[in-house]
This record gives structure tokens, C-alpha cells and sequence, in this order.
């Protein structure tokens, strides 16, 4: 899901996420980023239903759940908490303990910091697991760097340099997620089989002219080809 900037200090944070209000606006971008779009009737207009965290279409009255299929459905913990919790979390490097987090939310029990803690732990680990979707940006390069008159799968030749793929989800003119594997060589298959492990079907993914990349299709990704001049020096993987 691609989410909205999230704020990168604390002023930012109280500024954007000071009321249950501003939460929940958070999570409806996050679940619409081209805006508000009603799954029933497909109109562009809700009204806010900000005690039942819900979203009803102003057409059919259609109401979508803002929480529905994550962590904070039916939570009785303000949506204020679980945002600084996120917050602490994710900026303090050594890992917040749920003591520090019952402390620094001011929590009643010990309990309830423990459950927060347990449960944005496992959100994390799943958005760093689900495939990348969207705009995906593929490139094949070599670590080790190209070996010198070598050309395509001759690179291989001696193993002095390790075949890449690395692949970008793109976010505008940001960068999202990226996943990048170790393969065995550049074929159509091998490249197809690890794209197909890391980005989920019907994204369209943008690659260069290697030969490989062609039967993307027939694996129902989009795919776009762009051709790039040969760099001088560089390894033209295409041959
Ligand atoms: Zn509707």
C-alpha cells in the first residue's frame, strides 16, 4: 500500500497527527492515494464518520471501515496512541520496550503497550514481505563490476562478478520498496521466476532492452522496454 510521507521529527508528528481526526484522514490517503473512490458505486465523494472510523460514500451511503484488514481494527486504544507508538517505534533504533512505551504514553497497563508493541512488529514484517506492486523499475547489473571484453553470459565466465537484479517500486518521483536478489544467470526464465517472487501480477514493470526481460508478458506483468544507448566500457547485457 503506498503510503503518504510520514512525518520525520517530532514537531512534524504533533503538527500532523494531533487529533483522531487527522489519524484517520492518514489512513483513508494510505487506502486512496488518487483520493476517496466508493467500492460499490465508484463516486469520489464521502462524508466522515470520525466516532465509527468509517467513510460513507455521499451517493449510495455505501460506509467503508478506514481500519478494516489492519492492526487497528476495532482497537478501543485513540488511533493518537498507536500513532506515536508507530512513531517511537520506528525513529528509536534500539528498539522501544513496552515498559518505556506504557511510560511514555502515559498507559494505564503494562498490557496494552505490550499488545501495541507485539502487533506493529508484525506490520512491519509484513509490509517488508509483500511483493512490491505498482510501477516497478527492473535493472540488471553485475557486482564485482563488468569483466573487460566480455559481452552478455561470457560476464559469468570465471565468476569474478555476480549477476543482480535489483527492482524499485516507483512513487512518483520518490522511490519506494526495493528487493534485490543473487541469480544465476540473465535468461528469460530465471529473471521472470525471481520478478515474479518480488512483484506482484499486473504491475508493469520498466527494464532495459535485455533479451530476458521479453517474456514478461506471458507472465501477466505490463512490461515496458527502454532502450539505452551502450555506455563505452559498459557491459551491453542485451547480446
Ligand atoms: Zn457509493
Amino acid at each position: 500500500m503506498p503510503r503518504p510521507p510520514f512525518p520525520r521529527n517530532v514537531r512534524e508528528f504533533q503538527r500532523q497527527f494531533a487529533t483522531e481526526e487527522a489519524c484517520q484522514q492518514y489512513l483513508a490517503a494510505c487506502r486512496w492515494p488518487e483520493g476517496f473512490r466508493c467500492p460499490r458505486c465508484a463516486h469520489q465523494r464521502a462524508y466522515t464518520l470520525v466516532t465509527h472510523r468509517r467513510w460513507e460514500c455521499a451517493a449510495c451511503r455505501h460506509q467503508v471501515s478506514l481500519t478494516a484488514g489492519t492492526i487497528l481494527h476495532n482497537t478501543k486504544t485513540p488511533l493518537t496512541l498507536w500513532f506515536w507508538a508507530a512513531y517511537l517505534m520506528t525513529t528509536d533504533k534500539r528498539g522501544v520496550s513496552a515498559l518505556l512505551l506504557q511510560r511514555q504514553l502515559g498507559l494505564r497497563r503494562y498490557e496494552t503497550a505490550w499488545m501495541m508493541l507485539h502487533k506493529l512488529r508484525r506490520a512491519m514484517v509484513n509490509a517488508a514481505r509483500e511483493p512490491l506492486y505498482g510501477d516497478i523499475e527492473v535493472d540488471d547489473t553485475w557486482i564485482g563490476g563488468p569483466q573487460p571484453g566480455l559481452r552478455g553470459s561470457r560476464q559469468l565466465k570465471g565468476r569474478h562478478a555476480v549477476p543482480i537484479l535489483v527492482a524499485v517500486e516507483k512513487r512518483g518521483d520518490r522511490s519506494g520498496r526495493v528487493r534485490m536478489s543473487v541469480l544465476s544467470d540473465f535468461k528469460g526464465t530465471t529473471v521472470t521466476a525471481l520478478i515474479q517472487q518480488h512483484v506482484a501480477p499486473g504491475s508493469t514493470v520498466y527494464t532495459d532492452g535485455l533479451a530476458g526481460f521479453a517474456v514478461l508478458p506471458k507472465a501477466n506483468f505490463r512490461h515496458v522496454a527502454r532502450t539505452q544507448p551502450s555506455q563505452p566500457g559498459g557491459a551491453d547485457l542485451s547480446s
